[in-house]
């Protein structure tokens, strides 16, 4: 067991979140103190106030990590006898770092819309509002045939070849290498000077641009020759699609009274907001943590019966009326899940690691309404 720095967390952490995944102009990432430090204790938080500052110092924290950034407007001052200033300043004092993912742990595969519609059990689950196709690229290597099964497997364990629900996809096509060793040359096959023919096989395989590098040095390891003849090509065609939101369907229709029923006790909150009849049946259901206001014609157009999302306004409200689109407000405060969801990932991760790191999920409450 060894205590990670915090770069070595957040490394870690954004295979999980990667920043690429956020909305343009989104405020992400360290945003106060500094990760170049070991790390014992990390909190989970939905929210960074001044109450929740007070719960690190209590526990020693090192590092929080955030959903919401605690710095999203530009800063004009840092005065330390208002709260924000305060909350500033110890963190600064008592040396603890402030980590955001925001709109990336929304859009993460696992993430917050995932936890949500896990919570409300939805069934075949996909992206609301695609936001990002990854790329890919392909890979063809040649390799003798006495160690194309292991260059195979190799590049399929690092997460080559991946097609749909298959893995391990490889076409293989078989020909003759020709080389000849010049001075200073270690060959594994034939000598110095001398032109070798060798039996190989083509191998081509489909790899995400995000494992490039991971599947090109598995290759290499499995690899037998000093030099390692392959091509990386880039591709037209996308791999997984990431986006805002969840739409998915529920076991059984039922009316939106039921369904809101349903979200109350699923998601834990005492009280929600309907708009739309509530004899009415539904069954596909959209969901966007926190305020998804901005997407009801896209939650309209996927053929939701009913949206659920936070912060509903209400103009957002009328349209959707006029839309024939049923809205469930929980309230923003839902995003609740993503703090045992972030700990239960990170657990894992560092378990893997090998890392001495205590991980705490904050129980300092955070939602500002009391619902009577
Ligand atoms: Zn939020």
């Amino acid at each position: 067991m060894k205590t990670p720095n915090g770069y070595e967390i957040i490394q870690l952490f954004e295979q999980f979140a990667p920043k690429h995944l956020a909305m343009e102009g989104d405020k992400i990432g360290l945003q106060i103190g500094t990760l170049n430090k070991p790390i014992r204790r990390i909190m989970i938080t939905l929210d960074v106030l001044e109450h929740v500052v007070d719960e690190a110092i209590a526990h020693g924290i090192d590092l929080i990590i955030a959903h919401h950034p605690p710095i999203f407007r530009p800063l004009k001052h840092i005065v330390t006898d208002q709260p924000y200033g305060r909350m500033i300043e110890k963190c600064i004092k008592h040396n603890i770092a402030i980590y955001a993912a925001h709109t990336n742990l929304d859009i993460a595969k696992g993430g917050v819309n995932d936890w949500l519609a896990e919570a409300l059990q939805l069934q075949n689950v996909d992206v609301l509002v695609p936001t990002y196709e990854e790329p890919l690229k392909k890979l063809v290597v040649y390799v003798p045939r006495t160690h194309a099964d292991a260059v195979r497997k190799a590049m399929g364990d690092a997460g080559a070849g991946h097609i749909g629900n298959y893995s391990h996809c490889t076409f293989n096509s078989e020909g003759i290498g020709m080389f000849l060793p010049e001075e200073g040359a270690n060959p594994f096959i034939g000598q110095q000077g001398k032109l070798e023919t060798v039996e190989e096989v083509r191998i081509e395989t489909i790899v995400p641009s995000r494992l490039q590098r991971k599947v090109i040095r598995a290759m290499l390891q499995a690899h037998p020759y000093e030099e390692v003849a392959y091509d990386v090509y880039p591709l037209d065609n996308k791999g997984m699609t990431y986006g805002l939101g969840r739409i998915g369907t529920l076991s059984e229709e039922m009316t939106l009274q039921q369904f809101a029923e349903h979200v109350k006790t699923s998601l834990h909150v005492p009280a929600v907001r309907v708009v739309g009849e509530l004899a009415s049946r539904v069954r596909k259901v959209a969901v966007i943590g926190g305020d998804g206001n901005k997407y009801i014609h896209e939650a309209k157009m996927s053929g939701a019966d009913v949206y659920v999302t936070g912060d509903l306004y209400y103009h957002v409200a009328h349209d959707a009326l006029m839309l024939g689109l049923n809205v469930v407000d929980p309230g923003h405060h839902v995003e609740k899940v993503m703090k045992e969801g972030v700990a239960n990932v990170l657990k894992t991760m560092c378990a893997q690691q090998k890392f001495d790191v205590d991980i705490y999920v904050s129980k300092t409450h955070t939602e500002p309404f009391t619902f009577i």
